[in-house]
């Protein structure tokens, strides 16, 4: 079974409010794009996998880093792709998106849903309401009432005001309306923004240790991010001396920086991306290693619904993967803004979980019409 055909399709859709993301502070976004990549084999299968955002340049990437050298090859041997997709990531922007697709062809040749291929370890898994915004506590109690009453039973709020105790007093209001009945995490994003106006105020140890002995007093289940991305020493400081569970890793990128975080002990629990970080099946190899080094494994999911749903099925066949992250935060970042290249919005089921999709495959439906009606370029390998 040869790959065929490569399809990359730019797309872009218009939020229903404006989006004030803590990862890019005093930006405001009106819109959410990806990059669908379609693959198709010779025998007839097509794959699919999505992009972040990456504008132009995830297209470029595809077609000028990666269709080249995969047309042709054999869809079964993925590990031989995945040095020309690391090539690809060097000089272009995440071409992760096509081991996605890859697995998707694999599965469905095989009738099974991938996480099954890969061990299917469970098939449903507890959910965190994963926000964007940072808001006052008044606004941001009103959003998780209504999430809550979607079913919704664990949050994960942002830390970026402009000081810690003011981020600090914030968790105390939420602790504070909804005692014990919900789980809070918290994500600081200091490992990384966005191009964005600023300001870019990063905390420092002291901040950090102090947030963290805080958010351990609160019941807070994990803090996220709370240093510098690439401050290997002082994470490492950080997690050894807090009792919180410490995380990250979400744009790290490659097998050799996860190795580095996870035998550094950076953090407790790892959150690589199957959009950001590296191959969906590559990043089995990440889990197994946190595995064997008692960590957990659970992965960032804030890209798109194709991207989420390529994350779903790694979670579900992983067996130290105990959450999934479920972006959401209206009324900007809707379930329809995130999915609306998919036939049907991933859901939160009543009891708080999500179950993986049973279809062969990474049992991804894609929404023709409104592709069609979103598309801003398209990029199409000739047939081989
Ligand atoms: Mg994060």
């Amino acid at each position: 079974m040869k790959i065929a055909r490569i399809v990359c399709t730019l797309l872009t859709y218009p939020l229903p409010a404006p989006l004030h993301p803590s990862w890019a502070p005093g930006r405001t976004f009106t819109s959410t794009s990806c990059t669908l990549v379609e693959i198709t084999s010779d025998d007839g299968i097509t794959g699919v996998g999505a992009m972040p955002q990456t504008g132009h340049v995830g297209l470029y990437t595809i077609a000028d880093m990666v269709a080249p050298y995969i047309l042709g090859r054999d869809v079964h041997a993925v590990e031989r792709i995945s040095p020309i997709l690391r090539s690809a990531a060097r000089d272009g922007s995440y071409p992760w998106a096509v081991e996605m697709a890859l697995w998707d062809i694999l599965g469905q040749a095989s009738g099974m849903p991938v996480y099954q291929l890969w061990g299917g370890f469970q098939r449903t898994l507890p959910v965190y309401a994963s926000l964007a915004e940072i808001v006052s506590a008044g606004e941001q109690i009103d959003r998780l009432h209504l999430l809550n009453e979607r079913g919704f039973r664990a949050f994960k709020l942002r830390l970026r005001r402009p000081t810690i105790a003011e981020d600090i007093a914030f968790v105390e209001k939420i602790r504070a309306e909804f005692g014990d009945s919900v789980d809070l995490m918290v994500d600081a994003n200091q490992a990384h923004v966005m191009p964005s106006p600023g300001p870019h105020n990063f905390w420092n140890y002291t901040d950090a240790l102090t947030v963290a002995q805080a958010m351990h007093d609160l019941g807070v289940l994990w803090l996220e991010e709370p240093l510098p991305r690439y401050n290997y020493e002082q994470l490492a400081q950080l997690t050894a001396a807090t009792d919180i569970p410490i995380a990250g890793g979400e744009l790290n990128i490659g097998l050799n920086e996860y190795r580095d975080l996870i035998l550094r002990n950076c953090y407790d629990i790892i959150q690589a991306d199957a959009a950001f970080s590296e191959g969906i099946f590559q990043l089995r190899k990440v889990a197994a290693m946190a595995e064997m080094c008692y960590k957990r494994f659970i992965p960032h999911t804030w890209s798109n619904g194709v991207g989420l749903g390529a994350n779903l099925h790694l979670a579900m066949s992983l067996p130290n993967c105990p959450w999934f992250e479920f972006p959401i935060d209206p009324p900007a970042w809707t379930d329809e803004a995130r999915d609306f290249m998919l036939t049907t919005p991933y859901d939160v089921d009543a009891d708080g979980t999500i179950t993986v999709p049973n279809a062969p495959g990474l049992g991804i439906e894609l929404d023709r019409e409104r592709i069609r009606q979103y598309t801003v370029a398209v990029w199409e390998s000739g047939e081989r």
